[in-house]
């Protein structure tokens, strides 16, 4: 096996801990012995052993002069687990090859120098754009402290989440929909407003395993409802349903507000709502590394005009709605095509009879 497909193998398995390993990130190993694989491993999840020592352990001493793949620099930092510097070496790894050096404050180049300060022939960069494609929202997490945003909806062809009385069931196909509840099951978060609570009272759980066959069991992501001044009723399923933790994101001008067992989280406002900056910095804080929006034209237009959303994912879906439903971004938009928000790095695939258009809001 050529270098470029034993890291090619570790970025796959990397993707088997998505969803699982936050705010650590996600990384596969692969060591490798007078041309044959002696182990493979990823990082499952977090608190269980990095992908470099899950490996090793499975080597045994099939490791000794052997060579460790990784996808990400290996750590030399006591965290959760002790640093897999220490592993490599006490393994007898000859030589390391990592596609990404670790962003991370505590690593930052360190872990591999550690290793060759030891001896241990030390190689990286090969696969370096894959893998900080695979690693977006970690890094973006490092270096910013709030998660990486990705606003996601489902629209008809004249750009509506719903219809004028509010009807939105169901605007994409059941194809668009699975994908949705995909991306529930790997993201760190779910964000919705008031207003979606109160029109839709959704669960925002991961329902994949009711549509159709699962690698894995899925997981339900933490459920952030943003609502300054306190409307949504006590009720509505993400406070009751106990199927996953809620967040619930009020203004320091709201008055009291509980919600059952609901931690509350009083921020600061802007603009009379919620200051989505420190909601953003607080996710952050707790080991949010990716949040996924799936709120109404209100929330998701605030935060994509205050800069704070990496990626959209829209479905559009070949039906036209008409009339004066929400879109994806109300409130106040830009006044100039020219001021228009660019999109870049576009990818268009297509689920049944839906379009879903993946992109990137530059960063400045
Ligand atoms: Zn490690």
């Amino acid at each position: 096996m050529s270098p470029r497909s034993c890291l090619r193998r570790a970025l796959e398995l990397a993707e088997r801990g998505r969803g699982r390993t936050s705010p650590n990130p996600i990384v596969g190993c692969v060591v490798v012995r007078d041309g044959e694989v002696v182990a493979e491993a990823w990082h499952t999840a977090l608190g269980e052993a990095h992908a470099e020592r899950a490996a090793l352990a499975a080597a045994g001493d099939r490791a000794r002069g052997a060579t460790l793949y990784c996808s990400l620099e290996p750590c030399c930092h006591h965290g959760r687990t002790p640093p897999c510097t220490d592993a490599i070496l006490a393994a007898g790894i000859a030589e390391v090859h990592f596609a990404l050096t670790d962003p991370d404050a505590r690593v930052a180049g360190r872990g591999a120098a550690l290793l060759r300060q030891a001896g241990v022939k030390v190689r990286r960069g090969l696969l370096a754009a894959a893998a900080a494609r695979q690693l977006e929202a970690y890094l973006h997490h490092r270096r910013t402290g709030r998660p990486f945003v990705v606003a996601k909806w489902a629209m008809t062809l004249d750009g509506k989440l719903a219809t004028a009385s509010g009807d939105s069931r169901w605007v994409s196909g059941p194809q668009a929909r699975a994908m949705l509840h995909r991306l529930r099951d790997r993201v760190d978060a779910v964000l919705v407003g008031a207003g979606t609570v109160l029109a839709d009272d959704p669960a925002l759980t991961c329902r994949l395993a009711e549509m159709e066959a699962v690698a894995r069991p899925t997981r339900n992501p933490l459920r952030v409802v943003v609502d300054t001044h306190g409307r949504t009723p006590a009720a509505a399923r993400v406070f009751t349903d106990g199927l996953a933790p809620t967040l619930l994101a009020v203004g320091e001008s709201a008055g009291r507000v509980e919600r059952g067992g609901t931690e509350v989280l009083r921020l600061p406002e802007r603009e009379g709502r919620v200051d989505l900056g420190c909601l953003l910095d607080e996710l952050g804080r707790r080991g949010v590394v990716e949040l996924l929006c799936e709120a109404g034209g209100r929330l998701s237009g605030s935060l994509l005009r205050e800069g704070l959303v990496q990626r959209v994912l829209a479905v559009v879906a070949p039906k036209l709605a008409g009339g004066a439903g929400p879109t994806p971004w109300d409130g106040e938009g830009v006044g100039q095509m020219a001021d228009a928000l660019r999109l870049g790095n576009v990818e268009v695939t297509r689920a049944g009879d839906d379009v879903i258009l993946s992109a990137y809001v530059a960063s400045g």
